[in-house]
């Protein structure tokens, strides 16, 4: 009988090994974020399993950064690294158990499909190669990493800018899935949706707010431990460069639409999550957040508005937050995208779940309701 091992020395590679002894029991800690609590996020590769029941128990998951993240959450799978699929998984309030017969010696398990930094950097060069892509790099990560930013469109007089930023929290791989599938079609020179867009828009796409988190398997914290969507006021290049220098070119070239793109671990839908509780919010305002609703309704099964956050009481918006900060600076429309870790419960598919090639169409969708509110901005 061949030893079980575990591995965890890759990109996003995380989680802590209590005990090997036996394939029927393998005891398991989500291991925190490098400089911070959060702990939520894993990825490892399990080998010498084949054919053989396979029980893997995460012993703290009750204590985690989101427990209820784990009711009704099935883990994901993959031999190739490509093709993720969903693992029978449940939770008592304590444990969470994955159980699964392995068909191969190597086998990776997730929190969700990864998104790595050579895919990272394979995105960037893919839009490097369109003549109307200008890659701009803003600065360093406290790793080292580039913070990069790719402006779409000829800059000119009146054009609205539309700014989308996704992975504040690096392991919402989700977020960065979502922004391939919008730089893919609005990147397609056949697309009617995206001349007419292009005409009237220049886009700042910056694809990951986080790269060194999202190296380091973090849930929710960059290098040093900051939560980038809670230092939006008052970042520092010392803690929070990544949102320093972002928000830094923002105040530079203005913002018209903001979109932040997220996951959630607890609601198993697709929303957005808006500025309501601003003081300057507006009926203005609110009139773009509906249309913007509105026009994503009608054309994605997959968005809804029953379910999502408590909205704020007016005025008590929590301005360390992008999505806050931008609205009330810019006096833009501003939305936080949430996607959902487990799946979207009105459209559920039963072999994926909620995947990467899911938000990739999500991302490609909101090209709709941008379109539809573009000519209101301002
Ligand atoms: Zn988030």
């Amino acid at each position: 009988m061949t030893q079980p091992r575990i591995s965890t020395a890759f990109d996003s590679g995380a989680v802590d090994v209590v005990s090997l002894a036996d394939q029927r029991d393998i005891q398991l800690n989500i291991r925190p974020d490098n400089a911070a609590e959060f702990a939520q996020w894993f990825h490892f590769r399990l080998q010498g399993c084949a054919g053989l029941p396979v029980t893997m128990r995460f012993l703290n998951a009750g204590q985690s950064a989101y427990p209820k993240g784990w009711e009704g959450y099935r883990a994901v799978a993959s031999y190739d690294r490509q093709h993720w699929f969903r693992v029978p998984t449940s939770f008592d309030g304590k444990e969470m158990k994955v159980t699964m017969t392995p068909m191969a010696q190597s086998v990776y398990l997730a929190y969700f499909e990864p998104y790595s930094h050579e895919r990272h950097l394979d995105l960037i060069g893919f839009a490097n190669e369109h003549d109307n892509v200008e890659v701009q790099c803003l600065g360093q990560t406290l790793d080292g990493r580039d913070m990069e930013l790719l402006v779409i469109g000829e800059p000119a007089e009146g054009k609205r800018k539309v700014w989308l930023i996704a992975r504040q929290h690096p392991g919402e791989t989700m977020a960065e899935w979502f922004v391939e599938g919008f730089l893919e079609r609005i990147l397609d020179g056949d697309d009617p949706v995206s001349r007419k867009l292009l005409e009237q828009c220049v886009f700042y796409v910056v694809p990951n707010m986080n790269p060194d988190g999202a190296a380091r398997g973090n849930l929710r914290t960059n290098a040093a431990g900051a939560n980038l969507n809670r230092e939006w006021q008052s970042p520092t290049m010392e803690r929070s460069p990544e949102v320093f220098l972002v928000r830094q070119k923002m105040l530079e070239v203005g913002v018209d639409l903001c979109l932040d793109a997220h996951g959630d671990e607890n609601l198993p839908y697709n929303f957005v999550a808006g500025c309501e509780g601003n003081p300057g919010y507006t009926a203005r305002i609110e009139a773009l957040e509906e249309a913007f609703k509105a026009a994503w309704l009608a054309t994605s099964p997959d968005f809804q508005t029953e379910y999502g956050y408590e909205r704020d009481a007016k005025g008590e918006a929590n301005l360390t937050l992008a999505t806050n900060w931008v609205g009330q600076e810019f006096d833009c429309l501003a939305y936080t995208i949430e996607m959902p870790f487990k799946d979207n419960a009105n459209l559920p598919d039963e072999e994926y779940g909620w995947s990467g090639e899911r938000s990739k169409k999500l991302g490609a969708g909101v090209l709709l309701p941008v379109l539809a509110v573009v000519g209101k901005l301002r």
